[in-house]
């Protein structure tokens, strides 16, 4: 974090210091903040936040003992150091984030969209560290809480932050990119996912929206030509500068004028793609070394949204081709020479799902989607599980199998191609393994959202194969 003292965080989050006839003066310096007691370190500021199954407050004497120098409190504390009471301190990490944030002089991008923010996230990050120090979220740290984190971390060294932004419910994307006021930001698509809080996915689609409420005045949005929503943005966005990327295959809807687009699209053996970027009269081949076609139009969002912040097309290209796979999204094991795990356990969403069906497909040999329950998808859970099944029939996939309750639907929907539900990891496994002693090549692709907890079926593969 940037070295700020404890009266100008005072003003930043319009909280009253209350020095406790401690030591420390006003003018302590602070040069990290933390939420977790157990992360305190040696001059950190600490601030109190209530949670449904915690209270931060209970901890802020602990915090205090283990070195931190004064806490953001919702009440006066009897501390024998300085404490800053705020109505809200969820608030107030969110204003001294924003405050923080206001002190960098750092070219931002922030992304939304229901799937592929991290990987665009991390393509971007990737293209932007040949240019100079970049500040990325971490993992996939994006909500109301993770981004003010984030931002807390910027240092007068970085020249570029690259912020995801997800959402649970109405507001968060306005109030995040509120504190972070990109330059320039994305939707990077629409479909139902973390529905439940949205209403249907009109809902997701205006809660997306948001994200150019935090927009400076000259700040640039970029959304998805190929998306259901492209005629709802240029509305929306009538009045902003607003620009369209497009993964030109399949064919473009006429009336959509895409800024920069994909052509030529090929997958290798792996799954991987390679295509022709085209910005204006440019042309630069692209090679994405993470599997699945989908990654053509993040990869085609990465460069739009660097282009914006001047990068060139090389350096696009050459940043593309440096990322590494990230743990649990689309990580290929070869087993054997005739015998790939992919395992996508991270999460799961009905387009991740699709998505990931699509890549499994091009793969030869024997192809089996293990889908375990898709989670937060409303009423309609089990009609958006059947159309993943459906959607695996349409693909060609050879065979689909699932685990837990809601992803039963999707495997009856494959049913007279095979389908097969269980209600145990051991028959699962015991069935995949079958499958490898009678398929000479075969490709396995597991799935889940991160409540299903499907890694564990990956390990035990990768264990008995
Ligand atoms: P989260 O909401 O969990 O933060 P995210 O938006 O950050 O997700 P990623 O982590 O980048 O998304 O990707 C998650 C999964 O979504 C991938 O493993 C892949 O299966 C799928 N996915 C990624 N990009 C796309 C895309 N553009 N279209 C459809 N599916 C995608
Ligand atoms: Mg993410």
């Amino acid at each position: 974090m940037i070295a700020v003292d404890l009266a100008w965080v005072a003003e930043a989050v319009t909280g009253e210091l209350q020095l406790n006839g401690s030591e420390t003066t006003s003018d302590a310096v602070i040069n990290r903040v933390t939420i977790d007691s157990r992360d305190v370190q040696a001059g950190d500021l600490f601030i109190a936040i209530q949670g449904p199954r915690f209270d931060g407050h209970d901890y802020a004497a602990q915090a205090i003992q283990d070195g931190a120098v004064a806490v953001i409190s919702m009440h006066a504390l009897k501390l024998d150091a300085p404490v800053i009471v705020v109505k809200d301190t969820r608030y107030a990490l969110g204003q001294l984030a924003a405050a923080v944030k206001q002190r960098c002089e750092v070219k931002t991008i922030a992304m939304t969209g229901s799937s592929g923010k991290t990987t665009v996230k991390e393509m971007c990050a990737a293209i932007l560290r040949q240019h100079g120090k970049v500040l990325a979220t971490q993992g996939n740290f994006n909500n109301d809480i993770g981004v003010p984190l984030t931002l807390l971390n910027l240092t007068p060294e970085h020249d570029y932050a690259v912020i995801e932004l997800g959402a649970n419910h109405r507001g968060e994307i306005a109030y995040t990119t509120g504190l972070t006021k990109p330059d320039v930001a994305l939707i990077n698509n629409v479909s139902p996912a973390h529905v439940e809080g949205f209403g249907d996915i009109w809902g997701v689609a205006h809660a997306k929206s948001e994200i150019a409420k935090g927009l400076p005045a000259n700040g640039v949005i970029w959304t998805n030509g190929n998306s259901r929503f492209h005629s709802f943005w240029l509305q929306e966005y009538a009045q902003r500068q607003h620009k369209v990327f497009a993964v030109a295959n399949p064919e473009l809807p006429k009336q959509v004028q895409a800024d920069i687009w994909a052509q030529d699209i090929q997958l290798d053996a792996q799954g991987c793609a390679a295509f022709t970027l085209c910005l204006g009269d440019k042309r630069q081949p692209v090679k994405v070394p993470i599997p699945g076609e989908h990654n053509v139009a993040n990869a085609v969002a990465a460069a739009a949204l660097c282009s914006e912040l001047g990068v060139n097309i090389e350096s696009i290209a050459s940043g593309i081709a440096s990322i590494q796979p990230v743990p649990g999204r689309m990580n290929v094991h070869t087993v054997r020479p005739n015998l790939r795990i992919i395992d996508d356990t991270y999460n799961a969403n009905v387009a991740s799902a699709k998505a990931a069906i699509d890549a499994l497909a091009s793969f030869n040999g024997y192809r089996v989607m293990v889908l375990g329950d898709m989670g937060e998808l409303g009423a309609h859970a089990r009609e958006y599980h059947e159309e993943v099944g459906a959607h695996g029939i349409q693909a060609g996939i050879d065979n689909l199998f699932t685990l837990g309750v809601l992803s039963q639907s999707a495997s009856e929907t494959f049913n007279g191609h095979g389908g097969q539900h269980f209600d145990h990891q051991d028959a699962l496994v015991a069935a995949l393994v079958e499958t490898m002693t009678q398929q000479q090549e075969l490709t396995i692709l597991v799935k889940g959202s991160r409540s299903a907890r499907m890694e564990r079926v990956v390990e035990a593969l990768i264990t008995r194969a």
